[in-house]
């Protein structure tokens, strides 16, 4: 989707933000950031690996400003230490973090939970794709303007198998769960300093983190067909929610999962056809 098909206007004017997860031009991050470019905000892009860098640099270069990248491995403290000295020393103080991140091994997105979880696994899952949004929540909260300033707001994106049963998805629903319910307590912490935190929850879309997930083509089929709006979850829906959460629009919005899936949460039963 090119930048100029997202809603323009000036929502996000003056506000600068970093935008964790972009991998390629299907990734979640990358269609929130467009969105939020659209809108006036100023974008630093972190990205997990050198190998990544060379596909992220010509996506963050379209945008048309100059780019600003910095290496972010989750998994490694030297590595978020220097991607936040690189902002701190870039712009001094941030408005908002994206964070679209998370990772399990493909041999545990696949059958039995019970059978197939390790604990390296287990471990793997939870801190990068929950521990994760806490440690950049904390260094992200640092650099943010006091509550008579602005505050801030953080968004992170989470997935259904979080709250159900979903085949395969398994640790990383787990992963989910935690996610979710670090975003509340993070919410309740950073509350009284005027910053925002909530969570989106897509439904399946088709990123290279969907591919990891064994059957995800019946993923995507069956989030379609048993949706109430009987339509995939778009980008636009998507990235329009993270540009509501983390503007002036979201005020008094926190601590919030939102659904962002064509209605298929809410669904108990789908169509019957008799
Ligand atoms: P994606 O593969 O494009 O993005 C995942 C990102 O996580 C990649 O940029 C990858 O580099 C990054 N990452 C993994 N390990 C990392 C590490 N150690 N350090 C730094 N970065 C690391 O896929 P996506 O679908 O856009 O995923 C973004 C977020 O959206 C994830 O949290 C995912 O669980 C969530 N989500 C995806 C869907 C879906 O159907 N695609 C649905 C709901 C939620």
């Amino acid at each position: 989707m090119a930048d100029s098909e997202f809603p323009t206007g000036t929502l996000m004017k003056g506000k600068r933000g970093l935008v964790m997860g972009v991998a390629n031009k299907n990734s979640i991050a990358w269609g929130i950031a467009q969105q939020l470019h659209a809108q006036g905000a100023e974008l630093a892009f972190s990205y997990q690996d050198e190998a990544l860098e060379k596909r992220v640099r010509p996506l963050v270069e379209s945008l048309g400003n100059e780019p600003f990248m910095v290496t972010a491995d989750v998994t490694n403290d030297e590595s978020m230490d220097a991607c936040f000295a690189a902002l701190k020393e870039k712009w001094g103080q941030l408005d908002f973090l994206v964070h679209a991140i998370a990772f399990a091994g493909k041999d545990e997105l696949v059958g039995s939970f019970t059978h197939n979880t390790s604990r390296l696994g287990f471990q793997r899952a939870m801190d990068i794709s929950a521990f994760s949004f806490v440690d950049a929540a904390r260094r992200a909260s640092e650099m943010m303007p006091s509550k008579e300033d602005g505050g801030g707001a953080m968004v992170s994106l989470t997935y259904l198998g979080s709250e159900r049963v979903v085949p395969n998805y398994n640790v990383m629903g787990v992963a989910k769960a935690a996610l979710e319910a670090s975003t509340r307590y993070i919410a309740r912490d950073l509350g009284p300093q005027g910053i925002r935190v909530n969570a989106i929850s897509a439904g399946p879309m088709r990123t290279l983190a969907m591919a990891g997930i064994s059957g995800g083509r019946t993923l995507m089929k069956t989030g379609k067909d048993w949706s109430m709006l009987k339509e995939d979850t778009t980008m636009e829906g998507v990235a329009g929610s993270a540009l509501y959460l983390l503007s002036d629009l979201g005020k008094s919005c926190t601590g919030e999962v939102l659904h962002v899936d064509a209605g298929f949460h809410a669904v108990g039963v789908p169509d019957i056809e008799e």
